[in-house]
Protein backbone atom coordinates (compact mmCIF):
# COMPACT_ATOMS: atom_id res chain seq x y z
CA UNK A 1 0.00 0.00 0.00
CA UNK A 2 1.49 2.77 -1.14
CA UNK A 3 -1.05 5.49 -1.82
CA UNK A 4 -3.87 6.73 -0.39
CA UNK A 5 -7.38 7.13 -1.58
CA UNK A 6 -8.11 9.28 -4.43
CA UNK A 7 -9.94 12.48 -3.33
CA UNK A 8 -11.21 13.01 -6.35
CA UNK A 9 -11.17 10.23 -8.66
CA UNK A 10 -12.18 12.37 -11.67
CA UNK A 11 -9.85 14.75 -10.86
CA UNK A 12 -7.19 16.16 -13.56
CA UNK A 13 -4.13 14.41 -13.34
CA UNK A 14 -2.06 17.40 -11.61
CA UNK A 15 -4.38 16.71 -8.88
CA UNK A 16 -1.88 16.35 -5.95
CA UNK A 17 -4.26 13.45 -4.30
CA UNK A 18 -4.39 11.28 -7.53
CA UNK A 19 -0.82 11.79 -8.75
CA UNK A 20 0.91 10.84 -5.09
CA UNK A 21 3.72 8.50 -6.17
CA UNK A 22 2.95 5.21 -6.73
CA UNK A 23 -0.78 5.64 -6.62
CA UNK A 24 -3.06 3.33 -9.07
CA UNK A 25 -6.50 4.46 -9.12
CA UNK A 26 -7.26 1.03 -11.00
CA UNK A 27 -5.58 -1.32 -8.33
CA UNK A 28 -5.33 0.74 -5.34
CA UNK A 29 -8.69 0.72 -3.59
CA UNK A 30 -8.99 -2.78 -3.51
CA UNK A 31 -5.36 -2.84 -1.88
CA UNK A 32 -6.68 -0.28 0.98
CA UNK A 33 -9.35 -2.90 1.80
CA UNK A 34 -7.08 -5.50 1.90
CA UNK A 35 -4.28 -4.04 3.87
CA UNK A 36 -7.22 -2.69 6.64
CA UNK A 37 -8.55 -6.22 6.44
CA UNK A 38 -5.32 -7.27 7.34
CA UNK A 39 -4.15 -4.85 10.30
CA UNK A 40 -7.48 -5.38 11.79
CA UNK A 41 -6.80 -9.09 12.14
CA UNK A 42 -3.19 -9.05 13.28
CA UNK A 43 -3.65 -6.26 16.13
CA UNK A 44 -6.50 -8.67 17.49
CA UNK A 45 -6.25 -10.03 20.50
CA UNK A 46 -6.61 -13.66 20.89
CA UNK A 47 -9.73 -13.86 22.38
CA UNK A 48 -11.55 -10.90 20.87
CA UNK A 49 -14.29 -11.82 17.97
CA UNK A 50 -12.95 -11.80 14.44
CA UNK A 51 -13.60 -8.34 13.40
CA UNK A 52 -16.33 -7.47 10.77
CA UNK A 53 -14.65 -7.80 6.85
CA UNK A 54 -13.66 -3.61 6.06
CA UNK A 55 -16.13 -3.72 3.14
CA UNK A 56 -16.83 -0.87 0.44
CA UNK A 57 -19.75 0.43 2.34
CA UNK A 58 -17.18 1.76 4.80
CA UNK A 59 -15.71 4.06 2.08
CA UNK A 60 -18.49 5.05 0.61
CA UNK A 61 -20.79 5.52 2.88
CA UNK A 62 -23.81 3.26 3.86
CA UNK A 63 -26.49 2.68 1.92
CA UNK A 64 -29.85 5.15 1.78
CA UNK A 65 -32.35 4.31 4.41
CA UNK A 66 -35.47 2.63 1.92
CA UNK A 67 -39.33 4.38 2.46
CA UNK A 68 -42.21 3.78 0.89
CA UNK A 69 -44.03 6.01 -1.34
CA UNK A 70 -47.97 6.46 -1.36
CA UNK A 71 -48.01 5.41 -4.53
CA UNK A 72 -46.10 2.08 -3.51
CA UNK A 73 -42.68 2.32 -5.08
CA UNK A 74 -39.66 1.80 -3.08
CA UNK A 75 -37.78 4.84 -2.86
CA UNK A 76 -34.75 6.76 -0.84
CA UNK A 77 -36.35 9.79 -0.47
CA UNK A 78 -40.42 10.42 -0.11
CA UNK A 79 -42.14 10.88 -2.72
CA UNK A 80 -40.59 8.94 -5.30
CA UNK A 81 -39.57 10.08 -9.06
CA UNK A 82 -42.70 9.44 -10.56
CA UNK A 83 -45.07 11.25 -8.00
CA UNK A 84 -42.60 14.08 -7.76
CA UNK A 85 -42.41 15.10 -11.26
CA UNK A 86 -46.13 14.38 -11.41
CA UNK A 87 -46.12 16.88 -8.32
CA UNK A 88 -44.08 19.73 -10.58
CA UNK A 89 -46.10 18.93 -13.78
CA UNK A 90 -49.80 19.78 -11.39
CA UNK A 91 -47.47 23.19 -10.31
CA UNK A 92 -46.49 23.89 -13.76
CA UNK A 93 -49.86 23.25 -15.42
CA UNK A 94 -51.51 25.15 -12.62
CA UNK A 95 -49.16 28.10 -13.18
CA UNK A 96 -49.45 27.61 -17.15
CA UNK A 97 -53.53 28.69 -16.30
CA UNK A 98 -52.68 31.12 -13.90
CA UNK A 99 -50.38 32.93 -16.24
CA UNK A 100 -52.66 32.48 -19.61
CA UNK A 101 -55.67 33.74 -17.10
CA UNK A 102 -53.90 37.55 -16.98
CA UNK A 103 -54.84 38.12 -20.07
CA UNK A 104 -58.37 38.49 -18.53
CA UNK A 105 -59.30 42.07 -17.67
CA UNK A 106 -59.29 41.74 -13.37
CA UNK A 107 -62.59 42.98 -13.35
CA UNK A 108 -63.74 39.44 -14.48
CA UNK A 109 -61.84 37.66 -11.83
CA UNK A 110 -64.92 36.63 -10.89
CA UNK A 111 -66.32 34.97 -13.91
CA UNK A 112 -66.31 31.02 -13.92
CA UNK A 113 -69.25 29.07 -15.67
CA UNK A 114 -70.32 28.35 -12.19
CA UNK A 115 -70.00 31.59 -10.41
CA UNK A 116 -73.45 32.25 -8.85
CA UNK A 117 -73.22 35.80 -10.07
CA UNK A 118 -73.13 34.53 -13.86
CA UNK A 119 -76.53 33.06 -13.79
CA UNK A 120 -77.89 36.98 -12.69
CA UNK A 121 -75.28 39.22 -15.46
CA UNK A 122 -75.34 36.88 -18.19
CA UNK A 123 -79.34 37.50 -20.11
CA UNK A 124 -79.78 34.91 -21.86
CA UNK A 125 -83.05 33.17 -23.58
CA UNK A 126 -82.84 30.07 -22.16
CA UNK A 127 -81.11 27.77 -19.47
CA UNK A 128 -77.75 29.10 -19.03
CA UNK A 129 -75.81 25.48 -18.40
CA UNK A 130 -76.89 24.65 -22.46
CA UNK A 131 -75.62 27.65 -23.35
CA UNK A 132 -72.69 27.51 -21.55
CA UNK A 133 -71.74 23.77 -23.02
CA UNK A 134 -72.73 24.94 -26.81
CA UNK A 135 -70.58 27.36 -26.07
CA UNK A 136 -67.79 24.92 -25.42
CA UNK A 137 -68.19 23.21 -28.18
CA UNK A 138 -68.48 25.75 -30.84
CA UNK A 139 -65.54 26.44 -32.97
CA UNK A 140 -66.72 29.94 -33.16
CA UNK A 141 -68.92 31.93 -31.50
CA UNK A 142 -70.18 35.50 -31.61
CA UNK A 143 -72.07 36.70 -28.07
CA UNK A 144 -74.28 39.63 -29.74
CA UNK A 145 -75.66 41.99 -27.03
CA UNK A 146 -75.89 45.76 -26.25
CA UNK A 147 -74.12 46.85 -23.07
CA UNK A 148 -75.10 45.93 -19.55
CA UNK A 149 -76.43 42.39 -21.19
CA UNK A 150 -73.17 40.27 -19.90
CA UNK A 151 -71.88 38.77 -23.14
CA UNK A 152 -68.44 39.88 -21.90
CA UNK A 153 -68.64 38.20 -18.39
CA UNK A 154 -70.41 34.68 -20.15
CA UNK A 155 -67.84 34.85 -22.94
CA UNK A 156 -64.86 35.06 -20.43
CA UNK A 157 -66.72 32.37 -17.70
CA UNK A 158 -66.35 30.18 -21.28
CA UNK A 159 -62.80 31.07 -22.03
CA UNK A 160 -61.81 30.22 -18.10
CA UNK A 161 -62.35 26.33 -19.18
CA UNK A 162 -60.27 26.70 -21.96
CA UNK A 163 -57.44 28.03 -19.96
CA UNK A 164 -54.41 27.58 -20.36
CA UNK A 165 -55.58 27.49 -24.52
CA UNK A 166 -57.46 30.90 -24.05
CA UNK A 167 -56.51 34.48 -24.50
CA UNK A 168 -58.65 37.65 -24.11
CA UNK A 169 -57.85 40.36 -25.97
CA UNK A 170 -59.84 43.79 -26.10
CA UNK A 171 -60.86 45.22 -29.68
CA UNK A 172 -59.98 48.60 -28.59
CA UNK A 173 -56.31 47.62 -27.56
CA UNK A 174 -55.46 45.67 -30.68
CA UNK A 175 -56.84 48.98 -32.55
CA UNK A 176 -54.01 50.42 -31.38
CA UNK A 177 -51.19 47.74 -30.78
CA UNK A 178 -49.87 48.33 -34.08
CA UNK A 179 -49.79 52.56 -33.44
CA UNK A 180 -48.25 51.97 -29.93
CA UNK A 181 -45.78 49.38 -31.16
CA UNK A 182 -42.36 51.02 -32.07
CA UNK A 183 -42.46 51.19 -35.93
CA UNK A 184 -39.56 48.84 -37.79
CA UNK A 185 -39.58 46.56 -35.14
CA UNK A 186 -41.95 43.81 -36.88
CA UNK A 187 -45.55 42.86 -35.71
CA UNK A 188 -46.86 44.48 -32.55
CA UNK A 189 -46.42 41.30 -30.16
CA UNK A 190 -50.18 41.67 -28.80
CA UNK A 191 -50.84 41.47 -32.22
CA UNK A 192 -48.59 38.04 -33.06
CA UNK A 193 -50.73 36.82 -30.07
CA UNK A 194 -53.96 36.99 -30.96
CA UNK A 195 -52.94 35.75 -34.67
CA UNK A 196 -51.67 32.70 -33.25
CA UNK A 197 -53.41 31.75 -29.63
CA UNK A 198 -54.99 28.18 -29.16
CA UNK A 199 -58.08 30.16 -28.68
CA UNK A 200 -58.97 33.71 -28.74
CA UNK A 201 -61.96 35.62 -27.41
CA UNK A 202 -62.08 39.14 -29.10
CA UNK A 203 -63.80 41.51 -26.78
CA UNK A 204 -66.38 44.52 -28.19
CA UNK A 205 -65.72 43.50 -31.61
CA UNK A 206 -66.22 46.43 -33.59
CA UNK A 207 -65.90 49.06 -31.02
CA UNK A 208 -62.04 50.31 -31.77
CA UNK A 209 -61.34 52.48 -34.34
CA UNK A 210 -61.87 52.16 -37.96
CA UNK A 211 -58.47 53.10 -38.92
CA UNK A 212 -55.75 52.00 -41.48
CA UNK A 213 -53.38 50.30 -38.51
CA UNK A 214 -56.05 48.50 -36.76
CA UNK A 215 -54.79 44.91 -36.78
CA UNK A 216 -58.55 43.06 -35.97
CA UNK A 217 -59.02 42.72 -40.02
CA UNK A 218 -55.46 40.77 -40.25
CA UNK A 219 -56.37 39.21 -36.70
CA UNK A 220 -59.57 37.73 -37.95
CA UNK A 221 -58.12 36.96 -41.62
CA UNK A 222 -55.15 34.96 -40.20
CA UNK A 223 -57.24 32.94 -37.54
CA UNK A 224 -59.59 31.93 -40.34
CA UNK A 225 -56.85 30.73 -42.52
CA UNK A 226 -55.03 29.17 -39.63
CA UNK A 227 -58.58 27.41 -38.51
CA UNK A 228 -58.34 28.74 -35.46
CA UNK A 229 -61.46 28.84 -33.21
CA UNK A 230 -62.21 32.70 -32.28
CA UNK A 231 -64.87 34.00 -30.62
CA UNK A 232 -66.25 36.98 -30.03
CA UNK A 233 -68.16 39.35 -28.20
CA UNK A 234 -70.03 42.13 -30.43
CA UNK A 235 -73.06 45.08 -30.33
CA UNK A 236 -73.48 45.27 -33.95
CA UNK A 237 -75.31 43.06 -36.17
CA UNK A 238 -73.38 41.05 -38.97
CA UNK A 239 -74.51 43.72 -41.52
CA UNK A 240 -72.98 46.47 -39.52
CA UNK A 241 -69.54 45.13 -39.13
CA UNK A 242 -70.33 43.86 -42.99
CA UNK A 243 -70.31 47.86 -43.37
CA UNK A 244 -66.74 48.05 -41.31
CA UNK A 245 -64.84 46.20 -42.13
CA UNK A 246 -66.26 44.54 -45.40
CA UNK A 247 -68.11 41.32 -46.35
CA UNK A 248 -65.13 38.81 -46.18
CA UNK A 249 -64.33 39.87 -42.15
CA UNK A 250 -67.83 39.48 -41.50
CA UNK A 251 -68.73 36.14 -43.06
CA UNK A 252 -65.11 34.87 -41.53
CA UNK A 253 -66.76 35.52 -37.82
CA UNK A 254 -70.55 34.74 -38.74
CA UNK A 255 -70.07 31.53 -40.96
CA UNK A 256 -71.05 28.39 -39.03
CA UNK A 257 -70.77 30.44 -35.67
CA UNK A 258 -73.16 29.52 -32.86
CA UNK A 259 -74.37 33.12 -32.26
CA UNK A 260 -75.72 33.49 -28.57
CA UNK A 261 -78.26 36.44 -28.57
CA UNK A 262 -77.61 38.07 -25.06
CA UNK A 263 -80.74 40.75 -23.74
CA UNK A 264 -83.09 39.53 -26.30
CA UNK A 265 -81.02 40.97 -29.06
CA UNK A 266 -81.50 39.67 -32.57
CA UNK A 267 -78.60 39.15 -35.22
ZN1 LIG B 1 -44.63 7.60 -5.53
Amino acid sequence: MTGKLPLCPQAPPDCPDVTEPGFDPETDSEGILAEANTVAEVDRPPDAPAPRSVGFADILGPEPTWHRCDCGAMCSRVPCWDCDQAALERADAARAIHDAGLSIPRRYDWATVDAPELVARAKVAGPLADIIERVLGATRVVFYGSAATGKTSLATACLRKRLPKGMFVSSLRLGTARIQHAAGGGEAPLVQRAMRAKLLLLDDFGQEGQTSTNAVRDIIFERHDLDLPTWITTAFKTSELAKFYGDGVARRISEGAYVVSMGGGSK
